[in-house]
Parts: C-alpha cells; sequence; structure tokens
C-alpha cells in the first residue's frame, strides 16, 4: 500500500479587533484537516517513520502513549489505513476512553504498563518484541529525526511570505522541523515555539533534532501550570477563540498556542504589518475528556 495522504493543509485569515488595532495579519495553517484522527503533525510526524518501517519490512508497529496521546490513536488509525498491526503501550493503570475506544476501533492492541517501566521505552519494546522480526519502534509522540523531516515539508507547502510561524511543542520535533524547513527553504520568516510542559528542557529538545542552526523564539510562560493544566482564563479563551473564529481549538496544544499569540500581540510584540502563521496541529479529540473543565 503506498503510504501518502493529501497533505497540502489550507491556510485561512482569521480577524479580530485586537488585531486591526495592532495591525497585524494572522493565519491559520489548517493541519487539522488532513486526516480526522491521523490528525495534524502527527501524519506529518509518522510519514517517514512508516516508510521506513515498510522499507524494512516491518509489518507492525510498536508505541507509547498516555491514554490521552494523539499520538497513539495517530497510529492506529494510520496503521490500519496503511496495512500495518499495531500495539500500543499505554503508561499507567488500565483504564477507558474515548481516545483508547478510537484506538481499539482501529485495530491496535493496547498494553497497560506501570509508569516505572514505561519510562525505559526500548526496554519494554526488547522485552516484548525482541523476538518480533515484524516489530519496529515509534517512539512516544513519534519523537525522532525522520518525525522532523516530515514536519519541514510543511514550510515548503506555503505560497505567501510571513514574518512569523508559530506552533505549540510537546517533544519539540515539529518545531525542530519547521525550523529545519525555514533554513532550507531560505527564508526570513522568524520561528517561535510555545511549549506547553513546564520546565527549560524545551531548546535542548529542539536543538537534538534540528540540523539548521538558525535563531528562533521560545515563549517559556504559556504552559498554564504544565503538561495538561489549565485555568478558567485559558478555558474561556477557547470558547471565545472556538466560537468568534470557527476554528476548533483544545486546552493542551492550540489553546496555548493561540493564547501566546494574542497575548504577544496585546503586549506590542510584533512590528505593524506583520503576518504571523499559526500552525494548528489538530488533536482534537482530546477535548472530549476535559468537557467538565469548561
Ligand atoms: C503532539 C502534538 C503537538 C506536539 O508536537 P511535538 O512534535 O511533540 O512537539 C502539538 N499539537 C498537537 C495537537 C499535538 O497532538
Amino acid at each position: 500500500m503506498k503510504i501518502d495522504l493529501q497533505i497540502q493543509s489550507p491556510v485561512q485569515q482569521i480577524h479580530s479587533p485586537l488585531f486591526d488595532e495592532h495591525r497585524v495579519h494572522v493565519f491559520v495553517k489548517c493541519d487539522d484537516l488532513i486526516h480526522p484522527f491521523i490528525s495534524g503533525n502527527k501524519w506529518r510526524k509518522l510519514k517517514y517513520p512508516l516508510l521506513k518501517a515498510q522499507a524494512e519490512n516491518k509489518t507492525h508497529l510498536v508505541t507509547f502513549g498516555g491514554a490521552y496521546s494523539n499520538h497513539l490513536l495517530a497510529t492506529a488509525a494510520a496503521a490500519a489505513k496503511f496495512g500495518f498491526q499495531a500495539t500500543g503501550i499505554v503508561r499507567g493503570e488500565e483504564v477507558d476512553n474515548d481516545t483508547l475506544f478510537l484506538c481499539r476501533m482501529h485495530g491496535m492492541k493496547l498494553m497497560f504498563t506501570d509508569r516505572e517501566s514505561y519510562r525505559d521505552k526500548p526496554a519494554l519494546f526488547t522485552k516484548y518484541f525482541g523476538d518480533d522480526e515484524s516489530a519496529f519502534f515509534i517512539d512516544e509522540g513519534g519523537a525522532s529525526p525522520e518525525a522532523a523531516k516530515g514536519c519541514a515539508e510543511l514550510v515548503a507547502e506555503l505560497d505567501e511570505p510571513f514574518n512569523h510561524i508559530f506552533c505549540a511543542c510537546g517533544t519539540g520535533t515539529t518545531a525542530a522541523g519547521i525550523i529545519d524547513g525555514i533554513s532550507e527553504n531560505n527564508l526570513r520568516t522568524e520561528f517561535h515555539g510555545v511549549p506547553v510542559l513546564k520546565g527549560d528542557f524545551m531548546k535542548a529538545e529542539i536543538d537534538r533534532y534540528a540540523t539548521a542552526l538558525i535563531p528562533y523564539h521560545l515563549h517559556n510562560n504559556y504552559h498554564f501550570g504544565g503538561y495538561a493544566k489549565t485555568t478558567p482564563e485559558l478555558i474561556s479563551f477557547v470558547k471565545d477563540f472556538t466560537a468568534a473564529t470557527g476554528i476548533l481549538i483544545e486546552p493542551i496544544y492550540t489553546g496555548k498556542l493561540f493564547y501566546a499569540i494574542f497575548d504577544l500581540i496585546k503586549s506590542g510584540h510584533f512590528e505593524s504589518g506583520s503576518r504571523i502563521l499559526a500552525i494548528h496541529t489538530g488533536g482534537l479529540l482530546s477535548i472530549l475528556g476535559m468537557k467538565e473543565r469548561f
């Protein structure tokens, strides 16, 4: 089966009185529209690892994630679509939720593992699949150099210039790919990452995967307390943004991303006339696990 998806995702302008006031233009690259479950950056990240698996005659994808992982579901759906078997090793005690239900629907086998063993993923892979010639290891969140290569392609798809490109950072792989893409295409666009986790490790993570040595910005103050942490202010922002633009976002990644962009515009961070592109990395299903926070 040919491993490909139509991924030239559309770019759409969004409007707000705030943007007019500061004379900036804001656009969204809607990677969430690539596929309902092989969503956004997760498809870009899986593309080259899957081609590599196929080239090595590996037919069984083994990957890792938390119980709400967008990456697990993307891998399950991609495996089903492109004819692989899939196993998801899930962190923590056995639970059920919408994400895991949809993983199973796509034929993924789930194995739950205690948090201690979960830390060493290569060891888990060897323990359970060391003898399985067909098994192919894909790290948590899909992080790998091949994954960054897939994300770099996003930049070549742009047919208009932007002064700034923003994206949310989890493992930092998508950010690394976009930075490489900016460099490969000789653009003067500035890259801005918005880490959704608390801590100062994101630069090191991005630099592990990026091959280009160009400067970029990280906005470390928009994690709202840490991964999947929210505040009432973030929740109302997500609600207001969605209602005002018709573009659904969620509180874990894209909510923090757009909150940061609005906040930076408010503080006069951008020159008048700036064209700002936000990457909508998808992952919308996660909002269903957070309904009680709204
Ligand atoms: C996984 C994910 C990210 C983070 O991507 P990284 O490459 O791990 O930094 C961002 N947004 C969404 C919606 C995601 O699901």
